[in-house]
């Protein structure tokens, strides 16, 4: 358990918040992992109660630790968006198994729904600061480009090893991609479908039909990792 002080809030989409906190002494995460907040004497809160697990969006070579998370109406993150700089919070963590693999012959496939980005923004940050040499593509899916998060850097990190699709489901005006992630949108991008581990984080309801996608799709089980951001 760790104490961590609030330093700064960003917005980074609608409604979307990125929140800095110093790193602890003796703290380090894998890219991908997450912690357990919670506010500490907290002011009357709702059944939710006062503890939220969170992705770490920032990776692990950077000096300080970064959520990001839609701003709704729970007591928890009312509290969140508007506690002074400064507040400190209990952090549990690091936690999860949502890492990249070690086998570099084996592609990466990132599925992200809306928020889900966080724990990819930590590994394509992470891999291009060691220079991992994983092939790596990014398939984000958001309503509209006003909801897509960390879009304009995830653009700039393109290249030679790490790709990006990003669709926009509900964006009439918008002249890229706006299907869904399907296995159609999979089979344009990717040579082959069944050499990939794939990686999907976002909304109950993203997950659950990646998973059956990928399933589908004769992906085994040992093949996909998951985050399941439940709450939303
Ligand atoms: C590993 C992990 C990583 C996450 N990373 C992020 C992130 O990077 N960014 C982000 O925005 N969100 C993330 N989430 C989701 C986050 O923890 C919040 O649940 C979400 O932000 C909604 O919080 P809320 O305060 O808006 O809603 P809440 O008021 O908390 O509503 C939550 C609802 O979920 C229900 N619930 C509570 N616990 C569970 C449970 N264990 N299983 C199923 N349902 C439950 C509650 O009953 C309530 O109805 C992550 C979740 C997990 C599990």
């Amino acid at each position: 358990m760790y104490e961590v002080t609030l330093r700064r809030r960003e917005p980074v989409a609608e409604r979307t918040l990125a929140f800095y906190f110093d790193k602890p002494a003796g703290f380090s995460h894998d890219a991908g992992q997450n912690v357990m907040l919670s506010l500490i004497e907290p002011p009357a809160m709702d059944a939710a109660g006062p503890s939220r697990p969170f992705t770490l969006a920032s990776a692990p070579h950077e000096p300080e630790l970064m959520i990001a998370t839609r701003m709704r109406d729970s007591s928890f993150k009312r509290h969140l968006g508007s506690v002074p700089l400064g507040t400190r919070l209990e952090m549990d963590g690091p936690a999860g198994l949502l890492v990249l693999h070690e086998d570099v012959s084996r592609p990466a496939v990132f599925l992200a729904g809306g928020i889900g980005i966080t724990p990819f923004l930590a590994m394509a940050r992470d891999a291009e600061k060691r220079k991992l040499p994983h092939r790596i593509v990014l398939f984000y899916s958001n309503r509209r480009p006003r909801d897509a998060a960390f879009l304009a850097e995830l653009e700039r990190l393109q290249g030679d090893r790490f790709r990006l699709v990003t669709t926009m489901t509900d964006a009439p005006e918008w002249r890229g991609e706006r299907r869904r992630i399907s296995r159609e949108l999979l089979a344009e991008h990717l040579p082959d479908l069944r050499s990939p581990i794939y990686y999907f984080a976002g909304p109950p309801g993203m997950t659950m039909a990646v998973q059956g996608m990928l399933s589908e799709l004769g992906i085994a089980e040992d093949d996909m990792r998951s985050e399941e951001f439940y709450g939303y």
